[in-house]
């Protein structure tokens, strides 16, 4: 064990996910507070250990990366189960604050900033040969100072060859690219990289809609629509001419290419004018507007 549970507090629960818990705690010498994400690996189900053990070899290939969710360490709990010591994001996630917000879309600016973070931790992730396979609102993590951070590992995978397809099929599907969706067409040959890139362009289009964008407001993601949209529609098409500057729908453009040769890489999107170095202040004190709005409403 890299420390020991009683040396924290439990606080509140920060959130629940696919095999577990996150509750916010506190070292109680030190105050510091974290995020302990509590993961059930006691019970029959093998799948949910091998799931915990390949996301910490994960959180630690990406340690050292800042927009990646810091990882301090694991432990076993009483119950035999598996607890990871965690950076805690007091902002929660994405998809809580559109929920706090009563779904009203971010502005652009704000946008950029979002887009511009997660990218800069998907390059950290691909240089280092993780994909994460599962980017959406949800596992996209804020802080009060309008970091954004990429979070939630339980899918994500080490490729040990350059250009190891996955074929398994993980994740969320309404947020998978056509290529994943529907991989008998594509020979189920496709570039994992190139998914988590389709996945962050929906995710940002999703903040700027209010909903998922592929679907009419509170239509059901069932697997029959899905796949109608993701593989027959045209995502980059769901932003209508003047709902956004031609810089955002170029950008989502080149996110949510459904060639995915066609796809620009996380290293190309970064020089997209929509993330442009030259409005970055700009767009992270929007982030930190919006952000702040919320904090003082709640
Ligand atoms: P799972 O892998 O079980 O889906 P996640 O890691 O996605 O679990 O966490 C579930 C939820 O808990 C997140 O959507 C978020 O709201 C909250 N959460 C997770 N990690 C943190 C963290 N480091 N700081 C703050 N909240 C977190």
């Amino acid at each position: 064990a890299e420390f020991r549970l009683s040396e924290f507090e439990k606080l509140r629960v920060l959130g629940h996910g696919n095999g577990g818990t996150v509750y916010e705690v506190r070292h109680r010498l030190t105050a510091a507070v974290y995020a302990l994400k509590v993961v059930h690996t006691n019970t029959a189900d093998a799948s949910l250990r091998r799931q915990v053990y390949r996301e910490v070899d994960i959180l630690r290939r990406a340690a050292g990366s800042d927009r990646v969710v810091r990882f301090h360490g694991m432990a076993p709990t009483p119950s035999g189960d598996v607890a990871l010591l965690l950076e805690h994001m007091d902002g929660g996630s994405l998809d809580a604050l559109l929920r706090r917000r009563g779904y009203r879309p971010f502005p652009e600016p704000a946008l950029a900033a979002v887009a511009r973070q997660a990218l800069l931790g998907l390059a950290d992730l691909h240089s280092r040969q993780i994909v994460h396979r599962d980017i959406k609102p949800a596992n996209l993590l804020i802080n009060a100072t309008g970091e954004v951070k990429i979070a939630d590992f339980g899918v994500g995978k080490v490729l040990r060859r350059s250009l190891d397809p996955c074929d398994s099929y993980v994740g969320t599907c309404a947020y998978m690219s056509p290529e994943r969706f529907d991989s008998e067409s594509y020979g189920g040959d496709y570039d994992p990289y190139a998914a988590d890139v389709w996945s962050l362009g929906l995710a940002v289009l999703e903040l700027h809609r209010g909903h998922f964008p592929l679907l009419p407001k509170g239509a059901r993601l069932d697997w029959a629509a899905l796949m109608v949209v993701i593989c027959f529609g045209e995502a980059a098409r769901a932003v209508p001419e003047g709902a956004a500057s031609s810089e955002f729908r170029g950008f989502l453009g080149c996110c949510l290419q459904k060639e995915s040769r066609k796809r620009w890489s996380v290293a190309e999107l970064l020089g997209h004018p929509f993330v442009a170095a030259d409005y970055r202040a700009e767009s992270e004190k929007a982030l930190q507007d919006l952000l702040h709005e919320e904090m003082d409403e709640s």
